[in-house]
């Protein structure tokens, strides 16, 4: 697969990788909705289940039209294997149950989604692997947590909801320089923005769910790797515990891919234009997106990523109460805290997403009062502009 595709341009391979036709010559990729597969004679089953000759014995471990998509997200990821899950969560798990073991520890930002501060922090300590938080953006607070049984890095950039960005590159080096792996979830920027393997990560983790499905249909994961830790390691873990992702499901992400760096150009190109006009409205105090000049990491994310993404948050002054005005007076952003969507979508952290940290930890995590997120869908950004008009309106002066 990799030969096949050797020098093809992302857009191509977004279409093209993976897919193998069957007999019956389908242009489109089919589905398999098949829990076993059948063999010809009681040799040919012995040998599969020995591993002698490889091939589908039961969808738990492979299924073609799941083996497409990881095929296809491994492509444009630049990784030599991926393995898809049955949901991002199920991506992290898989990937801490594949490579850790009790005694490890592991460094974690502090700014990831917040599930995923709840597993590594309950669920994962249960089992004697025990997590140090730290700010996203601080070399050395990194290098500082570091410690003799540290295995893994964790982070996701830019950060939620507040833009902030890690330094990939400088990352992947303090870990290996450390005896660490490196792993960053993906899933705000997507391959077509950024691809953490090249600049030195050792693993991307996906929720599907987000911008891969683009059209907020299903849930799903994955994580991108070499064939020894993604391939054998965590693939053997999944393939055991069984969060596997289901054909129909990865139907619909592989299809998601096709129109991925369309669709990511387009978030990008609504979202700055978005970002631009917020900053020079009285009622807003300030705006947060990386591809803004004012950003502290413009610079670094001109370098690490294609785009600048499709998510910015602003504050308004005044606090909760102009907030909550702005959000319930907007009438085509839906209020819901989901995102990577054609949809819209306009959420107010302090008091959903990041409710339940302390107020001291909110203040001292940025997360103020009047912080507004916005998902930027790909509706026309002239309504969009319009809708958030009537929201400020409502704010006042
Ligand atoms: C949504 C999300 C997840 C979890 O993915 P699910 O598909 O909901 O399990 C993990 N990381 C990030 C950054 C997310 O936005």
């Amino acid at each position: 697969m990799a030969d096949k595709h050797a020098g093809l341009d992302f857009e191509t391979l977004a279409i093209r990788a993976g897919q193998t036709r069957t007999g019956e010559g389908e242009h489109s990729e089919p589905i398999f909705p098949t829990s076993s597969y059948v063999f010809e004679n009681a040799a040919a089953a012995a040998a599969r289940f020995s591993g002698d000759e490889p091939g589908n014995i039961y969808s738990r471990f492979t299924n073609p039209t799941v083996r497409t998509f990881e095929q296809r997200l491994a492509a444009l990821e630049g990784g030599e294997c991926c393995v898809a899950t049955s949901s991002g969560m199920a991506a992290i798990l898989s990937t801490c149950a594949g490579l850790l073991k009790a005694g490890d520890h592991v460094v974690c930002s502090r700014s990831v989604f917040g599930t995923t501060i709840v597993l590594f922090s309950t669920y994962l300590a249960r089992f004697g692997i025990e997590t140090t938080f730290v700010p996203l953006a601080d070399l050395d607070a990194w290098e500082q947590a570091i410690r003799p049984e540290t295995r893994l890095l964790f982070l996701e950039t830019p950060s939620n909801p507040l833009t902030e960005l890690a330094d990939i590159r400088a990352l992947a080096e303090l870990a290996h320089h450390s005896g660490c792996l490196l792993a960053v979830d993906n899933c705000f920027c997507t391959p077509a923005l950024q691809q953490p393997l090249a600049l030195g990560a050792d693993l991307v983790i996906h929720s599907a769910t987000k911008y891969l499905d683009g059209q907020g249909r299903c849930i799903g994961g994955a994580v991108i790797g070499n064939s020894e830790q993604v391939g054998k390691e965590v693939y053997g873990f999944l393939r055991t515990a069984g969060p596997t992702m289901s054909p129909f499901n990865a139907w619909v992400f592989l299809k998601g891919l096709e129109t991925l760096a369309l669709r990511m150009q387009a978030h990008c190109d609504n979202t700055l234009e978005l970002a631009r006009w917020l900053e020079q409205q009285p009622q807003v105090e300030r705006v947060f997106y990386p591809g803004l000049e004012s950003h502290p990491q413009h610079a670094l994310a001109g370098r690490q990523q294609r785009g600048y993404g499709g998510i910015v948050s602003f504050e308004v002054s005044g606090g909760k109460g102009p907030a909550w005005s702005l959000i319930d007076a907007t009438r085509i952003f839906s209020i819901t805290a989901n995102l990577g969507d054609t949809k819209s979508t306009i959420t107010h952290p302090a008091t959903t997403t990041h409710g339940r940290l302390t107020p001291e930890l909110r203040a001292a995590t940025g997360i103020s009062d009047g912080l507004i997120r916005l998902a930027v869908g790909l509706e026309s950004v002239h309504d969009l502009r319009a809708d958030l008009e009537r929201g400020l309106t409502a704010v006042g002066h």
